[in-house]
Formats: C-alpha cells, sequence, structure tokens
C-alpha cells in the first residue's frame, strides 16, 4: 500500500456504491463528464444558475444530471448534497480558482488527486522551492536589477494572463520601469514553449515507474496568448509600448504540439524528479498535471510554471494524442482520472488518489 491521502471518513460516502464524478460547468469539464461515461461513471454538472444550454449540443459529454448553486461563492454550501450524491470531485482550474485554493480544500467532499498540492503551487515561491529542490531547472530570478545579464520579464504578483507584464530586452530597457504593485524580475528564456500533460499514478505497478507508481505522458500542446503572438505584425515593442500598447499573455486556445523524439527522455526525467519530490514534501501530485515551460536551443527545458491538475489544453485529446495513442486507445486525460477511480475501486485503494 502507498499513501493513504483520504481519511476514513472522508471517504464515508462512497461506501458501497459506485461513485458519481461531478465537476464545475467549464473549463475542461465537457472531457471529464465524457471521458467519467465512457468508463461508466455516472456524472453530475456543478452549474451556477441553469444548466449551460451549449452542454445539449454535446449529448456525449453532458452530465446525467445538475446541481445548481446561486453563485460559485454558494458551492462549500452544497457539501451535503454532493456527499449524498456520492460525489467525487474532480478540480480544473477554473474550480479552484473561481472558488479559491483555500475554501476548495476545505470542502469535506472527496476530491480527486491530492488537495495538498494546492498550497504548493498557488504560492510562487514555495513552487519554486519545490521544483528547484526537485533539481529542476527555472528562469533565474534577479532580486538585484542590476545584476540582470539578457532579456526579462517583469511578473506582476497575480496579473492574471499575465496582464502588465512588462517584458525588457536588457538592463537599460528597465531603466525607465516604475512598478505599479508587487512584482519578479525573472529570465525571459528565448526558446519554444511546450505544455506537457502528463498523469501521474500512485497505483499503477506498470509503465514507466517512479519510487511510488508509475508516470505517464498523454499530450502536448502550446497556447494561443492575445495579444502577444500576433504583436510582432505591428512592428517593434518599444515603439508599441511607446504608444501605449501592451503586451497581454491571455490565453484563448490551444494548439497541438510534438517533441522531438529524443528529447522525451528529458521530459520524463524531469517529470519523474517532480513527483519524486512531491511525495516527500507533501504526499505526492497524483493525477494530471501540467509542465509549462521553454525549451532552448541548447535543449534546456526550463520551467516557468506547474499546474498541479487537468489544463484546458488537454482538450485537443479528448480521442487521444499521438501520446496517449500509445498507452492505450481513446484515452483523454478525462478518461484517464475515471480509469484511475475505477482501479483503484477494484483494488480498494481509493484513500491513495482521492483525498
Ligand atoms: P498566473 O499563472 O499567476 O495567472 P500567468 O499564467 O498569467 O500567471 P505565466 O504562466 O507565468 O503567467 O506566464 C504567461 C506567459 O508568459 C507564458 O505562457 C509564456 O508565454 C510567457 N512567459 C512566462 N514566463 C516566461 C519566461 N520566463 N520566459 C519567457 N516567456 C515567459
Amino acid at each position: 500500500m502507498g499513501i493513504p491521502l483520504a481519511s476514513e471518513a472522508r471517504l464515508a460516502s462512497l461506501q458501497g456504491r459506485i461513485p458519481t464524478i461531478a465537476t464545475l460547468c467549464s473549463h475542461s469539464s465537457l472531457q471529464i463528464f465524457h471521458g467519467a461515461r465512457v468508463e461508466g461513471f455516472p456524472t453530475l454538472g456543478l452549474c451556477v444558475g441553469p444548466p449551460p444550454k451549449f452542454y445539449d449540443a454535446f449529448p456525449l459529454a453532458r452530465p446525467d444530471q445538475f446541481l445548481s448553486v446561486p453563485t460559485v461563492k454558494d458551492l462549500p454550501g452544497a457539501t451535503q448534497r454532493l456527499r449524498d450524491a456520492g460525489a467525487i470531485i474532480v478540480p480544473h482550474g477554473s474550480f479552484v480558482e473561481y472558488l479559491g485554493p483555500e475554501a476548495f480544500s476545505a470542502m469535506d467532499v472527496p476530491v480527486f488527486g491530492n488537495r495538498a498540492v494546492l498550497g504548493w503551487e498557488s504560492d510562487r515561491r514555495k513552487e519554486r522551492d519545490w521544483l528547484e529542490s526537485a533539481g529542476v531547472r527555472m528562469p533565474k530570478l534577479y532580486e538585484d536589477p542590476n545584476e540582470i545579464t539578457g532579456p526579462v520579464i517583469v511578473k506582476y504578483y497575480g496579473a492574471k494572463g499575465g496582464k502588465g507584464f512588462f517584458l525588457a530586452k536588457n538592463r537599460e530597457a528597465l531603466a525607465d520601469f516604475r512598478p505599479t504593485g508587487p512584482y519578479v524580475i525573472q529570465e525571459y528564456v528565448l526558446g519554444t514553449r511546450y505544455y506537457m500533460h502528463f498523469f501521474y499514478s500512485p497505483i499503477a505497478d506498470g509503465g514507466y515507474r517512479l519510487r511510488h507508481g508509475a508516470l505517464e505522458l498523454l499530450g502536448m500542446d502550446r497556447r494561443d496568448e492575445a495579444n502577444i503572438d500576433e504583436l510582432y505584425k505591428l512592428g517593434a515593442q518599444e515603439e508599441l509600448i511607446r504608444a501605449g500598447i501592451r503586451p497581454t499573455f491571455v490565453v484563448t486556445g490551444n494548439v497541438p504540439v510534438i517533441l522531438r523524439e529524443s528529447l522525451l527522455p528529458r521530459a520524463f526525467e524531469i517529470a519523474a524528479k517532480i513527483i519524486d519530490r512531491s511525495v516527500e514534501l507533501f504526499g505526492g501530485m497524483v493525477g494530471p498535471f501540467c509542465l509549462e515551460g521553454i525549451m532552448t536551443e541548447d535543449f534546456e527545458f526550463k520551467v516557468f510554471e506547474i499546474s498541479s491538475r487537468i489544463v484546458a489544453g488537454t482538450n485537443l485529446f479528448i480521442s487521444g494524442s499521438p501520446y496517449s495513442d500509445l498507452v492505450a486507445p481513446g484515452l483523454s486525460t478525462g478518461r484517464r482520472i475515471a480509469r484511475e477511480v475505477a482501479q483503484a475501486r477494484a483494488q480498494n485503494r481509493l484513500a491513495e488518489v482521492l483525498s
């Protein structure tokens, strides 16, 4: 047996019944419901106000039932109804962001994955401690602007979609920078971005083995970001900034990518180190996660962020990806989550994949 994340009391609502897979109707919920349905689970859509009409357009992904609340903040008040329904909540980015990591963590309903990861991921300093202590390369942080030796990106804390991020080619270009809030100055890594979708199972006993369990790569995407991705068409950034046009990094879509095959071993090594360290620090980051980073021309992958749950880029691969096709046919990340619940249940190990 591995590390139990959930107490018996937390799992009492699942005793002797087939669990219902529940999530907030947003982000990657269509994929989560679709995957759960394919694996034979009932599904429950949590929605604010009436059920979203666009679900009617996707009958294979429409949840069996909806649970409506007046606002997102009312979701914790629905805890008893969720337990009565035998729900397992699958977190996604919008769910955690709208509710807030603390309120999400406090919900007394079984959650897929280890909710302890939220405290590590939502605090940029703790996230850096975790990844760097795992031996992962991250973009350098400059405490003293005089030490800057190349291009930098200035990130304000909590800048959603990188609004107000500031790019500077060198130290001199930062001379006129007047901060408007708390920020960090980070090395701007030159290279190509990759968002790698992994899945860590603490109960798997085959595949790419780790100290505990196994790691799978289920897909990879690159995000379309407005307005930075098309800004070059208007000319040099300095001129644009003088004209009052600032770069933003608001994700508007995703495109599929693959990595040179010779770089895959590196990708797995990095992901494995992060998982092994997460097991030491907080019992393990269970289930889907995404490594967001930049591959340099020297084939060094520098991770600027980790998302510790299903990411919206996986929506590209509802019927499989060039990677997941080599694990099992038609395996989306949503389906992989449902399959993990089914396997853990069959082995009486739900406490290791739920919290
Ligand atoms: P938060 O996750 O706190 O809401 P965010 O997602 O808006 O922040 P990041 O994910 O840190 O911000 O970065 C947004 C985008 O900026 C990235 O997708 C990438 O395009 C670019 N970027 C971030 N850090 C770097 C870096 N060190 N070097 C080059 N580009 C970067």
